[in-house]
């Protein structure tokens, strides 16, 4: 499933290129999760102004409303001037003057919606709800220690709510939790205070690294064929249940928590 830093390369891929494109064509393959919400004729002679990030969603700012596009669990985004011919599970096209931007979603999970602008009912519902952007300088250390004083769930379970901080996955919740010491059932209320800001930390630099990482396939996005799944992050816990901890050579344990699987060193991550 693409994460955050997945949909924040994508964007970067195509950011630029697409903006200050005029709409020429707009081309639906099979419905995706929602509908597109207006006649896809509507759009064309619309502008691309540019193309921002909200969570896992990109929205492509034009100059009569916007599309919110969503990766679902499998979907892709390819732009380039032109693109090899349509396939089965192409669902949506955007023909600009700048280049061809197509949605490639074989579990079709993913979703393109038209919203008259982010005050739209519709885009108040999917957007919201969503938690700080934790590559922002609006994700403060302080206030996030407050909030997770305010649940009582174990952490790992709030940090993958996103209601407080978007884009901490499964993965990347495992990750910061490891690099921060915690263990990931601890109760949010109980954590201390520096506790609360080596978290901080670790998200922003797990998130970032990967951020990164992605970054250096950037020039093969254009080429990119369907799931091209998460980067080679390397992750010190995540994944390696049963193998020895980098850091103290305790074997990782593995555990379900909230039907996901959760990866910790019990000696570094002793609470
Ligand atoms: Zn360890």
């Amino acid at each position: 499933m693409p994460e955050l830093p997945e949909v924040e390369v994508t964007r970067l891929g195509f950011a630029d290129r697409i903006a200050g494109g005029r709409i020429l064509h707009v081309r639906l393959g099979k419905s995706l999760r929602w509908p597109l919400g207006v006649a896809a004729t509507l759009l064309e002679g619309m502008q691309v102004l540019g193309v921002r990030r909200r969570g896992k969603y990109l929205l492509l700012d034009l100059d009569g409303g916007m599309l919110l596009l969503h990766l679902g669990m499998s979907g892709s985004l390819r732009f380039d001037r032109f693109l090899p011919p349509y396939g089965p599970h192409d669902h949506f096209e955007l023909t600009t003057s700048q280049g061809v931007l197509r949605l490639h979603d074989p579990r079709r999970f993913g979703a393109v919606v038209f919203v008259s602008s982010e005050s739209d009912p519709v885009a108040v519902k999917l957007l919201g709800g969503l938690g700080v952007e934790p590559l922002t300088d609006a994700f403060d250390a302080q206030a996030f220690h407050a909030q997770l004083r305010q649940r009582r769930a174990p952490i790992k379970q709030v940090l993958l709510a996103g209601d407080l901080v978007v884009g901490v996955g499964n993965i990347y919740a495992a990750e910061a939790l490891f690099r921060a010491g915690i263990r990931p059932t601890l109760r949010s209320d109980r954590i201390s205070r520096p506790r609360a800001m080596r978290l901080h930390a670790a998200i922003r630099e797990v998130l970032s690294r990967a951020v990164e990482v992605g970054g250096s396939t950037l020039r093969d996005f254009a080429n990119a064929q369907g799931d091209r799944g998460h980067f080679q992050l390397e992750t010190r816990v995540y994944g390696r249940g049963g193998q020895p901890c980098h850091v103290c050579g305790t074997t990782i344990r593995q555990i379900r928590q909230g039907q996901r699987s959760t990866f910790f060193c019990p000696v570094c991550q002793k609470s």
